[in-house]
């Protein structure tokens, strides 16, 4: 009689095994919150919310793998990198507490992809229109630098949110070297044909991925990840966040607003 005993959270298994399991996105998300499979990355997010922020020192930390955010029907995905360990593994919602989410969802608020322009917790009301925030790492890795063999055992849980995503998904743009490195592969297993030769990250890039059955098209845009080493040395700017957040829009055929130009903001 096969074994049917699901695995442990913390056991090297358990992602590939639950996130196969997963029959929706909130079941996914549920499941993804209990994993412990990376030790480094649980002692780490743990450590982070025992010694805290002085900022956040009388706030109970998330702690735990942080979900994708957005509704599970999105034409459009941004994929990321990781949480931060003082926002979202602080807060348990990507990209909030966060300089870099700071930068992100006022971006999404200009082009009419969030309902307002902060995001500071988990019951602050923040809705996105028709966008999925996700991340190739799920835990808060130290110096923002997950391993390899991090960003692989917990690959599954990418490929099974974007699998659950792809009836609706048009467009990913993909914040960040890392995260384009990691995408890739996971399509191209999913059944999406890469150009060859493969393309390359950069800023503004795009690509069309086609479905190796029925017609179907994905698009690729890459952008600088709004990190606030990236923001503060404007190695991107708010404009041009705002202009891969709008062409991504554009491609997954969302309602959104041109990016103004702000004349205060050198481009
Ligand atoms: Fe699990 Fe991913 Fe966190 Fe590793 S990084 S413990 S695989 S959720």
């Amino acid at each position: 009689m096969p074994d049917t005993t699901p695995p442990a959270p913390e056991a090297a298994g358990f992602p590939a095994a639950a996130a196969s399991e997963a029959r929706s996105v909130a079941e996914l998300d549920a499941a993804l919150t209990t994993c412990r499979a990376c030790p480094r990355l649980v002692a780490w997010r743990e450590e982070t919310a025992r010694v805290k922020r002085p900022a956040f020192v009388d706030q109970e930390y998330w702690a735990r793998p942080v979900p994708g955010f957005g509704p599970p029907d999105a034409p459009l995905a941004l994929v990321g990198l990781a949480p931060a360990a003082h926002g979202g593994n602080r807060t348990g919602r990507i990209f909030t507490g966060d300089a870099s989410g700071d930068a992100l969802f006022a971006a999404l608020y200009d082009v009419g992809l969030a309902s307002r322009p902060t995001a500071t917790h988990r019951g602050d009301g923040l809705r996105l229109h028709g966008v999925r925030v996700t991340m190739p790492v799920h835990c808060a890795p130290p110096g923002n630098r997950p391993t390899t063999a991090e960003r692989d055992t917990c690959r599954p849980w990418l490929a099974r949110e974007l699998a659950l995503l792809s009836p609706a998904l048009r467009a990913v743009v993909v914040l960040g070297g890392f995260a384009w490195q990691t995408l890739l592969p996971v399509l191209a297993d999913a059944g999406w044909q890469l150009p060859r030769p493969r393309p390359a990250f950069g800023h503004g890039a795009e690509t069309t991925l086609t479905s190796s059955v029925g017609q179907r098209t994905l698009h690729l845009v890459g952008g600088y990840h709004p990190s606030q080493r990236n923001m503060s040395t404007r190695t991107l700017t708010p404009a041009q966040l705002r202009e891969v957040l709008f062409r991504g829009a554009v491609l997954a055929r969302l309602p959104a607003v041109p990016p103004r130009r702000d004349p205060q903001e050198a481009t």
